[in-house]
């Protein structure tokens, strides 16, 4: 029964809490794109119920457009035990905004999880990882802010022009007033095998390509608690479809039904992946291995 032995390795585990439709719909120019979405309820109870299967707990880091949304759901993540963080509000990239831009845009989200949940999020991941080179100064509005960790650094190939972890585990980053700040990388694979490659083990977009060894073997090579993070659409129990309105063009629908594609490749292997590495590794929220670290430091 080593399986469920005390000495599993451990994976923070999150997920990036939005509504795909919303997303989607905005992307592709549809005029209803704030609406709330048909999916996240569904796919909340859908992720919820697996979560709880594989007693696993996880940091969902909220954009607060989505909870603003949805503003029932947020108290069922935080009564199974979930760690609730922030994910901004409007999803916007970070180095489309200026400082300032920045900090209102946490600060809306800050406002809008603390009324639905009383929770003060200390925790931020940045939408699409978008903290590059030239806008790192975004740890230092995160600290100034009052966040204590970020989990946005993730060294994938795909990522032009991002923000270079100096190392793949958890580390201070000494930046802002006072204080500075925690950073957790995402989970990337470097592997000297196949000329010296980094493949990103940490989320579904990646799953669907890799068979469940590889990413097995990736995870345990990945560094000490790397992060996994996924995101509600990729457990939605039916096919996503973006529901376009009446008035959307051919030119919309065709670049909706490219990222429905896209996300049902993503969707169909989620599950069945996260079983498997739930099997194989402890998986908490960010905020405790948050507080294992910094009460060591
Ligand atoms: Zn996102």
């Amino acid at each position: 029964m080593n399986e469920v032995s005390a000495t599993r390795p451990t994976l923070l585990l999150s997920i990036d809490y939005e509504d795909w439709h919303q997303l989607v719909r905005r992307r592709v120019g549809a005029s209803n794109w704030d609406e709330p979405g048909p999916g996240l309820t569904r796919q909340t109870d859908a992720l919820l119920t697996l979560l709880d299967e594989l007693h696993a707990r996880a940091t969902f880091f909220v954009l607060g457009m989505a909870a603003r949304a949805h503003p029932e759901l947020l108290d069922r993540i935080v009564a199974a035990g979930h760690e609730i963080g922030c994910h901004g509000d409007a999803h916007l990239p970070v180095h489309t905004q200026t400082p300032d831009e920045f900090a209102t845009d946490l600060r809306a989200a800050r406002a809008t999880i603390e009324q639905l949940t009383g929770r003060t999020p200390v925790g931020y991941r940045a939408p699409a990882f978008s903290i590059t080179k030239d806008s790192d100064w975004a740890y230092g509005v995160l600290a100034d802010e009052g966040f204590a960790y970020d989990a946005s650094q993730h060294d994938s190939p795909a990522l032009r022009d991002r923000a270079q972890a100096s190392t793949t585990a958890p580390h201070r980053l000494e930046v802002g007033r006072d204080g500075g700040l925690w950073e957790f990388p995402v989970a990337v694979w470097h592997t000297d095998r196949i000329g010296g490659m980094r493949i990103p083990v940490g989320g579904a977009s990646y799953w669907q390509v890799l068979p469940t060894p590889a990413i097995l073997k990736g995870l345990t090579e990945a560094g000490p608690l790397a992060g996994l993070y996924l995101h509600p659409n990729e457990f939605d129990p039916v096919p996503l479809r973006a529901h376009l309105p009446d008035t959307a063009t051919p030119k919309q629908r065709a670049h909706a039904t490219l990222r429905e594609a896209q996300r049902n490749g993503a969707r169909r292997r989620a599950p069945g992946v996260l079983k498997a590495i739930a099997r194989k590794f402890e998986l908490i929220p960010y905020g405790e291995a948050h507080e294992r670290l910094d009460g060591s430091a």
